[in-house]
């Protein structure tokens, strides 16, 4: 088993949070993380983020702030910036972002000026919510519009009507990415689209930075792509943060450092800036290609699975990570009981609307769940194929407490046999 976290400061001074953490840990040890935006970081990594850098402030950058004693923040900055270039193939990183939404505000802000049009990817086919959903602040400043995909049985994107829209509506930007899509965008097609009308391209690669950096999937530098933004705790395995990539446009670049910090952001985290060069360290290891090629494999046998059960698949099944299940429309589940009757089992997964969901939101159709996690407690094919039939064991006996009961033994038994590691490299 992973040793618990040394906390003895903690628990003599403050046992309640104390305890938090001890049932957080236990949680996450004998239960299955199946959500597709979650991970497990090393203990090197925890460490850095637990680090006397979290009592530092050190506004600017490298070599420029506006505080003295930055001996050592720069190093750490230095580090994750040369780390992140390297990972990724591009010329400039900002690693300051707090996380994935304020990483997307400080792009907006810094290409775009307010009222200008963005074309993104429609929330209910896959899109973030930072992708202009009505209800964020982003949605009162910029103009968004949306494409979609042309047939959510294959997941293709209409990208006929993708260049219409840009023809009609003139973007400032087109931007790519999404967190509920499984497969893979054509970015030849949108860098083509987006030159023809003068577009800045834009890939929030939050949900597979992992495994762009693992080489499991396509890189959108490599065609063409100006900016990408990210989480660092997803698939890519860091702390909790974001990250803004450019490729290699000088003034885009100053323009999103300047929009990070003082546009948005006071002093950066510099603990969790170590944190992100520790797992950028160990993301340019090796191993770390077989990690993500191992999520698409575990990804595959769960789609085997669900396909030989005849369960309808968003996109017809998975090129990445993640899944989505019509359970609703297969099962006369719904996405909420689905969601709450394997959370029995010691499953962790999320409801989740699917292309043009007749459902509301709040209990939608589908659920989304993915292999990040389990891949990295060492599930391979057939453990994964496994898992898979012990949810449709579940959402085939929603009411029968007694199936419940003996899958929740066979997840605690996957979990003994597959701990959390402590260390990648
Ligand atoms: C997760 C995610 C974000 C937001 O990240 P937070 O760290 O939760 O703010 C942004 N964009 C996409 C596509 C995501 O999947």
């Amino acid at each position: 088993m992973s040793t618990p976290q040394l906390i003895p400061f903690l628990e003599a001074q403050d046992p309640e949070i104390a305890q938090a953490i001890r049932g957080e840990e236990k949680r996450e040890t004998e239960g299955l993380e199946l959500i597709p935006s979650e991970n497990y970081v090393s203990k090197a990594v925890l460490e850095a983020d637990g680090s006397v850098f979290t009592n530092k402030y050190s506004e600017g950058y490298p070599g420029r702030r506006y505080y003295g004693g930055q001996d050592y923040t720069d190093i750490v900055e230095r580090l994750a910036i040369e780390r992140a270039c390297k990972l990724f193939n591009c010329k400039f990183a900002n690693v300051q972002p707090l996380s994935g939404a304020p990483a997307n505000v400080a792009m907006y802000f810094a290409l775009c000026k307010p009222g200008d049009t963005i074309l993104g990817m429609d929330l209910g086919h896959g899109g973030h919510l930072t992708h202009g959903h009505p209800v964020t602040h982003l949605a009162k400043i910029f103009n968004f519009v949306r494409y979609g995909m042309k047939n959510p049985e294959t997941g293709e994107i209409d990208y006929e009507a993708l260049r219409e829209t840009a023809l009609r509506e003139k973007p400032k930007m087109i931007l790519a990415g999404f967190s509920a899509y499984s497969r893979e965008l054509d970015y030849a097609k949108f860098v083509e689209i987006a030159k023809e009308v003068g577009a800045i391209t834009v890939a929030d690669m939050a949900h597979i930075a992992g495994l762009i950096a693992g080489k499991a999937v396509k890189n959108p530098f490599d065609y063409g792509f100006d900016v990408i933004t990210t989480t660092t705790h997803k698939t890519l395995r860091g702390p909790r943060g974001g990250m803004i990539l450019t490729r290699e446009n000088e003034e885009y670049a100053k323009a999103i450092d300047k929009s990070v910090f003082p546009g948005l952001q006071g002093g950066p985290h510099m603990h969790l800036i170590a944190g992100k060069a520790v797992a950028f360290g160990e993301a340019l290891k090796p191993e770390f290609k077989e990690y993500a090629q191992q999520i698409l494999k575990n990804a595959k046998a769960m789609e085997k699975v669900f396909l030989d059960a005849g369960v309808r698949l968003l996109g017809g099944g998975t090129s990445n990570h993640l899944l989505l299940a019509d359970v609703f429309g297969s099962l006369g589940v719904t996405g909420k009981d689905a969601q709450t009757a394997l959370d029995e089992v010691g499953i962790t997964l999320n409801m989740n609307s699917i292309a043009d969901d007749p459902r509301k939101p709040m209990d939608p159709s589908g659920i989304r769940f993915g292999t990040p996690a389990i891949t990295t407690r060492g599930f391979k094919e057939a453990d994964c194929a496994k898992v898979a039939e012990l949810m449709l064991a579940v959402l085939n006996n929603i009411d029968d407490a007694e199936v419940k009961t003996n899958v929740r033994e066979e997840i605690k038994q996957l979990c003994v046999t597959h701990p959390i590691p402590e260390s990648f490299v």
